[in-house]
Formats: structure tokens, sequence, C-alpha cells
């Protein structure tokens, strides 16, 4: 790349990075949060320890199925690693924690607070709280293509391209369109270079699933290259997990919302580019913003990656939405090309 490309190049995601960050949150209402649980989501609050110093908490709540839970305790959130995660039960208005008996649980009126004699013996105190994206609802730029407004499946077909004769068979409900399982990936009939992306989706409410099953889609860059979806509310964040390009990159952290809950991706994608002689000069470069925070930046991306339409890597791509069996939904998303 030379110079001026960089200093291009630069300048778009600077521009991105601004428009990401003062994007409007109006959709941000009812509605927008977790799906309806007693437990499951965000927690915030404080503890105290035996030595009295009163100390912050954050606590993901994963939902496991049959009222289980797994609490993954942090310091503060969106932070890689935990202070300690632990297992437990509502049992009317209890918490059992599963590991430890030195524990005493209890939910009530929004709140959950209690005593631990694990470690230091301490005190704490956790209210629910919801932590929605700020780029929820980014109007479309000037210039910019609109690729899904809620009206009209009619910029997609199907990724199956003997099946194309048909409609793309994902269902429309209130705005949003939603995989029906079955009837495959659907990719735009448009194809692209380089762009900045906008899409928002939400994951369903499985807490019996696990790993793979739970809530899995993919947003493929030109087809080609996949960034995850999938409800990994709580994990770690690894390359096949929300945000991962995947197996090729984890996300710096794990930005994924409990299920149910709408969450935005903004890309900027920059496709691979090539010498004279045909041979590869640079990778693909993909930058993720997820719920306004960054994953990757400038990741190189050096192939296409699990269920890419082609490996024509010099050709430009539609933007592809994986039928995973899953009832992920999707809604506001645009595209702005960014001239090489
Ligand atoms: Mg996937």
């Amino acid at each position: 790349m030379n110079a001026a490309a960089i200093v291009r190049w630069s300048l778009a995601f600077v521009l991105a990075a601004i428009l990401a960050s003062c994007a409007p949150s109006g959709s941000a209402t009812k509605g927008e949060g977790p799906a309806s649980d007693p437990v499951m989501g965000d927690w915030q609050g404080h503890r105290v320890t035996s030595e009295g110093a009163v100390m912050p908490v954050a606590v993901q709540a994963i939902a496991l199925g049959d009222r289980n839970y797994r609490f993954v305790v942090k310091t503060s959130y969106d932070v890689r690693g935990s202070l300690l995660s632990v297992d437990g039960k509502l049992d009317g208005d209890r918490l059992l924690v599963a590991q430890a008996s030195g524990w005493s649980v209890k939910l009530d009126n929004g709140t959950i607070a209690g005593r631990t004699s694990e470690n230091e013996a301490q005190t704490f105190e956790l209210k629910r709280v919801v932590r929605l994206s700020p780029n929820l609802g980014a109007r479309p730029p000037e210039g910019a293509i609109v690729l899904f407004d809620g009206t009209s499946l009619s910029g997609w077909e199907r990724r199956d391209e003997t099946q194309r004769a048909a409609p793309a068979g994902w269902k429309m409900m209130d705005g949003v369109m939603e995989v029906a399982p079955g009837t495959g990936n659907i990719v735009t009939k448009q194809k692209f270079t380089d762009f900045r992306l906008h899409l928002e989706f939400r994951t369903p409410f499985m807490p019996e699933a696990r790993d793979q099953a739970r809530g899995n889609s993919g947003v493929y860059l030109q087809g080609r290259y996949e960034v995850q979806v999938l409800d990994s509310y709580g994990l770690t964040g690894e390359d096949n997990e929300c945000g991962g390009i995947y197996k090729v990159g984890a996300p710096r952290v794990n930005m994924c919302a409990p299920p149910g809950q709408w969450q935005s991706y903004d890309v900027l994608f920059r496709a691979p580019r090539f010498g004279a002689d045909g041979k590869k000069a640079n990778d693909a470069l993909v930058t993720v913003f997820h719920n306004g925070v960054v994953i990757h930046g400038d990741l190189a991306v050096p192939g296409p990656t699990g269920g890419a339409v082609d490996n024509d890597v010099q050709l430009p791509g539609g933007i592809l939405l994986q039928d995973h069996g899953n009832l992920v939904q999707y809604r506001n998303i645009w595209l702005v090309e960014l001239r090489p």
C-alpha cells in the first residue's frame, strides 16, 4: 500500500470510529434487552471483603436450562478473564451454589444479595443492568447502500445457485428478518470490494443448547470471511465464538450480549490486493466493532474461512448471512463502499 492509500485508509478508519461513537441510540428502548428470565444477564454491584474493603463486581449470569446458571464474576465488564465462575440453581428465591457450601444467596425484587465464606468472608449485592450497544439504530449515511431496511428481502437471494428461482426463504417479521432453518444461506445480489458495513442481530434464547449449537449464524464478508454470530455470552471469547473471524482470529474481548438482546457489528473490510504478476501482495484486512468496541483492528485474514462461497478472492463478493439452523434475527443492514 502506498503512503496516500495508507492515509486514505486511516482516514476512513478514523471517520468510521467517530461515526460509530456518535451514532444515535434512539431505538434503544423496550424490547432491545435480553430475553425474559429471572436471572440470566448482566448484574452489577459491589462486595465487601472481610477487611471491610468495598470492591466493584460485574457478573454475567449464563442460563444453562432448568433454572441452572453459571455466574461469571469480574471486576468490570468488557475485559478478558474473570475472578471466578460458579454454578447455581434457582430454587424459589434462593440461588443454590453448586460447588460449595459456604454460600448463601437470595434473589429478591431485582437484587441478588448474599454472603460467602469462601476464600475471605464477604457480602455482596448486585442489581440487574442492561448494557445496550451505542450503535443500535445507526442510520445509513449519505451514499450508503441499504441492504435491509426491514421492509423487503428483494436485495437478497439464495446462496445455492440451483435454488435461485425461488426467493430468499427467510422469514420477515416486525421489520426484522429471521433465519428459516433449512432454507439456506442468503447473500446480497450486489457484490462489493472495500466497504464499511453496519448490521444488527440477535441470538435466540436456547438455554439447553451448548457451544456451536447455541444461536449460530454468521456474517460472511464478500461471502468468504465469516464474522461468527453465536450466543457465546459470558464465555472467554475464542475464534469460533461470537465476534471471532472463524478459526482465524479471536476477538480482543468477548463483547457478546445476552441472548434475545439486539447487538451491532460495524465492520471495515479491505479486500486482498494483488501484484501485476497476479500474486497476493496483501491479505484481506478486517476491523470489527462489536457493540461499539473494537474487537479486531486491521486483522489480516489469509484466506476464506470454512463455508465460504468460493476461493475467488480477487473478485468482489456479496454479504452472506448463514442459516445454521437457529432462529437468529437481523435488522438495519447498510454498507458504504470505500474506494481503494
Ligand atoms: Mg456461524
